[in-house]
């Protein structure tokens, strides 16, 4: 039986994560388990599944005393603390925001593989994650769907060989609105996202790429990749989920429907392809046409952004994201205009003090410091 330890359970990824369990149990037991507030689902989990240890933001008196042979855990330490001595072979990590850092260090730091979903941990302090997971011979196995075709693509391939990564996008709620109507969309039309059901923030950095910017940060650090050598395509299906151009001409990508539980799966059982039971099989005949554009990248500036602040490093990736999460933040309260995102994000990125080979504390302390440099921007206005 394989141990795993899955944070974030009550969110999208980790719902689907659990789908996946279901199928898998006499593979995978999980030992513990982290949810935010939402304790009546961490309730569920515990009455379902042979769970040990259990997070929430807050201990829950209650569920406490009903479970009484599980250990709680809570506060801003708690997540590293449930890790603390636990005998375990995977860290799923589908933790939203900077919450999710220390745990994969923990985890990496202990010697277990880790299964990523979380972006901070690679936006905000990639290089201090992937020297630390070389150093104590820790795969970081990619969940995001562009990731784990890249990962998948690269199956059995001399690095060298890689001419370029190829990361798809959707383009977003708005890739087909003129340039000059971006201006006047509002919360509820960003929030339309063509292809995949997500969560609202996600949905809006989607709407701006900026989520093609991170990942264009993230495919750098999980595949030692040089930015010069990360194209960014858009895909209007979102079926090619990535690929990966190698130096002789071949492209070698990966198909699929649009689905997180196959990733999440590939990234559980790696390098095994299981067979599926719970989603659909892709029809190529039934589709009969894939289509692509080339990023318009005055359309796109988040992208730019992002691609620029990886490659200064240090302490700009966490900048980037702490500008980003409240930028988006207030569009999604009203508070400002959607074109307001990308203008703030560039600002911060250009006042915020550059520090080259960042402490970890330095890094959250960039992220608070870029998080107030947008609420008093606007503010002040
Ligand atoms: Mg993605």
């Amino acid at each position: 039986m394989r141990k795993v330890v899955l944070l974030g359970a009550s969110g999208s990824i980790g719902k689907q994560t659990i789908e996946i369990i279901n199928e898998h149990l006499d593979e995978i037991v999980i030992e513990a388990v982290s949810v935010g507030n939402n304790i009546e689902y961490l309730s569920e989990l515990l009455k379902t599944y042979p769970i040990k240890r259990a997070y929430s933001i807050t201990k829950d008196e209650k569920l406490a005393a009903e479970f009484k042979d599980i250990e709680f855990f809570a506060g801003e330490d708690g997540l590293c603390e449930m890790l603390e001595g636990l005998k375990y072979d995977l860290l799923i990590n589908a933790l939203v925001g900077f919450v999710g850092l220390r745990p994969t260090l923990k985890a990496i730091e202990d010697g277990v593989d880790v299964a990523l979903a979380n972006k901070e941990t690679l936006v905000a302090s990639g290089d201090i994650v992937m020297k630390k997971a070389k150093e104590n011979d820790v795969k970081i196995i990619p969940i995001d769907s562009e990731h784990s075709a890249i990962f998948q693509a690269l199956q059995g391939s001399k690095r060298e060989d890689v001419k370029s990564l190829i990361v798809t996008g959707s383009g977003g709620a708005f890739r087909d609105l003129p340039l000059e109507a971006l201006k006047n969309v509002s919360k509820k039309d960003a929030l339309k996202h063509p292809v995949w059901d997500m969560g609202a923030k996600i949905t809006i950095d989607s709407a701006t790429m900026m989520n093609k910017g991170y990942e264009v940060i993230e495919a750098h650090h999980l595949f030692d990749m040089p930015y010069e050598k990360i194209d960014v395509i858009i895909h209007y299906e979102s079926i090619v989920h990535s690929a990966v151009e190698y130096a002789d001409g071949s492209i070698i990508a990966q198909l699929s429907n649009p689905d997180m539980r196959l990733p999440i799966e590939y990234a559980l059982f790696y390098p095994r392809h299981l067979k599926r039971n719970s989603y659909s099989h892709l029809d190529l005949a039934k589709l009969q046409k894939l289509s692509f554009k080339e990023v318009n990248y005055d359309r796109y500036k988040l992208i730019k952004a992002a691609i620029l602040a990886g490659k200064m490093g240090g302490n700009m990736g966490a900048v980037l994201n702490g500008a980003n999460d409240t930028a988006v933040a207030l569009f999604l309260k009203d508070k400002i205009h959607f074109l307001d995102i990308e203008k703030v994000v560039i600002k911060a990125l250009s006042a915020a003090k550059y520090i080259k080979e960042p402490t970890l504390d330095e890094i959250f302390a960039s992220n608070i410091w870029a998080q107030n440099y947008v609420k008093n921007y606007f503010n002040a206005l």
